[in-house]
């Protein structure tokens, strides 16, 4: 095992930011602590780093007890969100830095250490940028060096607290992919914090869903899309359509929400609806178009259904709304392909429609 964390707690005052988390990373993987601001993402990264003591619990890192070491005795590499290189020293001289202010009995020679320098540049894919200043670069360029800096002491684990949190979206969307295939060459055990769930889903092994200090669920972000395992994660996860469902006589029927009289509750993702003209297999529901978004290749479309006045949102293809928009738009039918029923006190379970 990576790292091991037992029981941990912390409290700001009377605030519990972490209460009780069990938590194994294991060694080699990428794992995402993902969940909303303020759960506690920040806090359980900076003790797994040293950066903050727990109140209670242990932190075993390859099976030794590293609560009482000290940051530098951890052999953790860091990447923020913003970038604190050294303004006032080259590219080069930045991630050379852990290198250069070791002892002397463990510092490798110039000629070692610019022959590391030189791969680590080749690796982050910044040739030729060496004699350049922190001010020349972009801010993915930036983000890169930061990386290269914290692989340079080679440590045994990389924390990076939202890495690309501060990045336009295109760049950010290249450079979880290029960590992702970085991670794969390296196989350090790194953790990644995030609150963007999509981040989450694409570059990490296994996520930890946080929430309010506790742990949610965790799981490969397949097993935490497909089966959720509470409201919370559902709706963390993705966007989501809430109805109140009664089996009347074998025929789902779907209620008002408001109505919390202890019916299941069905969820839905939009991509999981369909809508069309007719409704040629008699499980259609009739619906009226209010609006649409043209997004890319996807639209947008919230409806109302006709009777009960229900709203819901579909996502569906381009293609599908060009042949659907032709219609009477006040008269289509509306399909759940695929839902999850939430009963309280019990478990979820799947329905497919
Ligand atoms: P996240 O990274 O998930 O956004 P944090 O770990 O930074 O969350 O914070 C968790 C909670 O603890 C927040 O409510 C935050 O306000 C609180 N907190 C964090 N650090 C401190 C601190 N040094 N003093 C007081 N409260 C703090
Ligand atoms: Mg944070």
């Amino acid at each position: 095992m990576g790292i091991e964390i037992s029981n941990v707690s912390k409290y700001f005052g009377d605030f519990a930011a972490l209460d009780g988390i069990d938590l194994k990373i294991p060694d080699g993987e990428l794992t995402a602590l993902l969940g909303p601001s303020g759960s506690g993402k920040t806090t359980l990264l900076r003790i797994i780093a040293g950066l903050e003591t727990p109140d209670q619990g242990s932190i075993r890192f390859f099976g030794e007890d590293a609560t009482q070491k000290r940051t530098r005795d951890r052999k953790v590499g860091f990447v923020f969100q913003h970038y604190a290189l050294f303004k006032h020293m080259t590219i080069f001289e930045n991630i050379a830095f852990g290198l250069r202010i070791r002892p002397r009995k463990s510092r490798p020679d110039k000629e070692t250490i610019r022959a590391k320098v030189e791969r680590l540049l080749d690796m982050v894919q910044l040739n030729g940028m060496a004699r350049r200043f922190p001010s020349e670069l972009s801010g993915g360029q930036k983000q890169r060096v930061a990386l290269a800096r914290a692989l340079a002491v080679e440590p045994k684990v990389l924390l990076l607290d939202e890495p690309f949190g501060a990045l336009d979206a295109k760049v950010r969307q290249e450079l979880r992919r290029w960590l992702r295939y970085l991670h794969d060459e390296l196989h350090i055990t790194s953790v990644f914090v995030t609150h963007d769930q999509e981040e989450a889903l694409e570059v990490s092994d296994r996520i930890v869903i946080l929430n309010k200090g506790g742990i949610e669920q965790i799981g490969t972000p397949e097993e935490v899309y497909d089966n959720p395992v509470n409201p919370f994660v559902y709706g963390f996860l993705g966007n989501v359509n809430l109805f109140h469902a009664r089996f009347e006589e074998g025929v789902l029927s779907l209620r008002h929400r408001e109505k919390d009289d202890g019916d299941p509750t069905l969820f839905i993702r939009p991509h999981d609806i369909s809508i069309a003209p007719d409704n040629a297999d008699g499980k259609g529901i009739a619906a009226r178009v209010l609006t649409h978004k043209v997004l890319g290749n996807r639209v947008r479309v919230t409806l109302k259904t006709l009777e009960g006045d229900r709203e819901a949102e579909a996502e569906i293809g381009k293609k599908e709304w060009n042949a659907l928009k032709g219609n009477d738009l006040d008269a289509i039918y509306l399909r759940i392909l695929e839902a999850k029923i939430y009963a309280p006190n019990e478990t979820w379970s799947d329905y497919v429609i």
